[in-house]
């Protein structure tokens, strides 16, 4: 026996090196049951093959599960020159002297299936089988159909078991289920019917779309989402369900954007902003105030420094024309927003005046001295400010006919300004309806102001000429215009 296991081992290993040349190669192996069989019972297999040639040596192995079945009794089904068999492992071995053609039903062994095994379950039997072809060559078929076999049950007892998979019918809250019977052995249901221990529980089954169930609002384009609820006694459950669109805003969003800012606020205040709808983003007329959002500071303009909320400074950007602005002062750049005079800087006077040569600023060519034969020479032109009108010349130091403006009312549409024109030069001027009253009246209309007089202004030596000017004016007792005159003289001596 030992030598023939040994003889087993070399041709297995023998085998994976020669399948390839087998001359059996296609030959199978089939194992048959011969039905179900049942704890207790005996069942018998039949081993055939086919696909082989003739043979000289043929080993058999039944393949079964020992903890399902035992083995009873093994039987060769072609007849064997010489055999031996294992009674515990049904394992068996026949050899011939010649050739012999073994294709066909070859072994039959009966398995008895053991008391404890597990009813209702399915198991499988094979068996391996290897033969020594007539060339001496080890064979084991590679095609082997295996048996399945069912282990009945008698369902001998049937037990109450309250488990889903055996509900008849489902209770609820207040009602058990009712349950199918189950087989104690294999767990298959029954027929008959019993009702479970306990009520079910709660059947959220229910989509009532109340207050009661709320789970979020909707809004115009959302349903509100509910509790789904107890079909039987009402209880709210865990689940939710979204609702029927209303279609109405519902103004409950805190949304801090642009589209929904009412109140900027400043540096002091947190801005303020509407309620929105969440679906639409439609603003309602209800605000709140931010939590984190401050405004800004409040400044007038570029130019502005000071915020007008906290004095905050800021650096001034003004809007500076290109081109030197020049006047007795100094030259300077001028903001076009705020009338400020950025880079004021006294002339750089050039070479004194000569005969035919103004002399000027070398960096704005303002005249700072006229020419020796310069005669002036004066616009036809008004000239005018906020005050005055006059002719002037280019030379820019001479004024003719200086007179205050004349100022009539102008008829208009509108009732919050009042507009006035000056009769003699056309200059206009826009005062609020509160303030206008005095100025409008035409002030200075004396018709004896010497406008043929000129008023020479001439820089620092010539104010003692533009003063004795200014005396005779003075002189002449033309109270109005004298003050006027003397207006002027002042603001040149500053
Ligand atoms: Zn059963
Ligand atoms: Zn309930
Ligand atoms: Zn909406
Ligand atoms: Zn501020
Ligand atoms: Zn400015
Ligand atoms: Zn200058
Ligand atoms: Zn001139
Ligand atoms: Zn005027």
């Amino acid at each position: 026996m030992k030598k023939l296991l040994c003889v087993c081992m070399i041709l297995a290993v023998m085998l994976g090196l020669s399948v390839a040349a087998s001359a059996v190669d296609g030959g199978s192996v089939t194992v048959e049951a011969a039905g179900d069989t049942a704890p207790g019972e005996r069942i018998s297999f039949i081993v055939s093959i086919s696909g082989s040639e003739a043979v000289i040596d043929c080993e058999v192995l039944p393949l079964f599960d020992t903890a399902v079945f035992e083995l009873k009794s093994t039987r060769w089904l072609v007849t064997p020159g010489r055999e031996s068999v294992n009674s515990v492992t049904g394992g068996a071995v026949a050899e011939w002297d010649t050739p012999t053609d073994i294709d066909g039903e070859l072994y039959m062994f009966t398995l008895q299936v053991r008391a404890d095994a597990v009813p209702g379950t399915a198991t499988v039997v094979s068996c391996d089988v290897s033969v020594t072809d007539q060339n001496g060559d080890p064979v084991q078929y590679q095609k082997v159909t295996k048996a399945s076999v069912d282990i009945r049950c008698d369902h001998s007892t049937y037990v109450q078991k309250e488990d889903d998979q055996y509900i008849a019918t489902a209770g609820d809250c207040q009602t058990p289920n009712t349950y199918y019977v189950s087989c104690a052995a294999c767990g298959e249901k029954g027929t008959q019917v019993f009702q479970g221990s306990a009520p079910a529980g709660h059947r959220f089954e229910n989509e009532v779309e109340s207050e009661l169930y709320l789970h979020q609002s909707g809004d115009c384009v959302n349903g509100a989402s509910y509790y789904y609820s107890c079909a039987v006694c009402g209880e709210k459950g865990t689940e939710t369900f979204v609702g029927a669109v209303s279609g109405e805003h519902v103004f409950e969003a805190k949304v801090e954007t642009e589209e929904h800012l009412s109140d900027p606020g400043d540096c002091q205040n947190k801005r303020e902003y509407y309620y929105s709808c969440a679906g639409c983003g439609a603003n309602g007329t209800e605000t709140f105030v931010s939590e984190k959002k401050f405004g800004v500071h409040v400044f007038d303009s570029s130019c502005d420094t000071d915020c007008n909320v906290c004095g905050k400074y800021q650096e001034p950007v003004h809007d500076l024309a290109e081109e030197w602005t020049a006047d007795e002062e100094g030259h300077y750049h001028l903001c076009s927003q705020c009338d400020e005079k950025v880079d004021l800087e006294v002339h750089i006077p050039g070479p004194e005046a000569m005969a035919e040569e103004h002399q000027v600023c070398t960096v704005c060519d303002f005249v700072l001295a006229v020419s020796d034969e310069h005669v002036h020479e004066y616009s036809s032109d008004w000239s005018s400010d906020e005050k005055s009108h006059w002719h002037e010349c280019p030379c820019g130091l001479s004024k003719s006919d200086l007179a205050v403006h004349s100022w009539s009312l102008v008829d208009t549409e509108r009732k919050d300004v009042l507009i006035a024109r000056c009769d003699v030069c056309g200059a206009t001027k826009e005062e609020p309806v509160t303030d206008i009253p005095d100025e409008t009246q035409p002030t200075y209309t004396d018709p004896t102001y010497p406008s043929q007089n000129t008023v020479v202004i001439q820089r620092e030596e010539s104010v003692n000429v533009a003063a004795i000017v200014l005396g005779i004016l003075l002189g002449l007792s033309l109270i109005g215009n004298g003050v006027l005159a003397y207006l002027l003289f002042v603001k040149r001596k500053k």
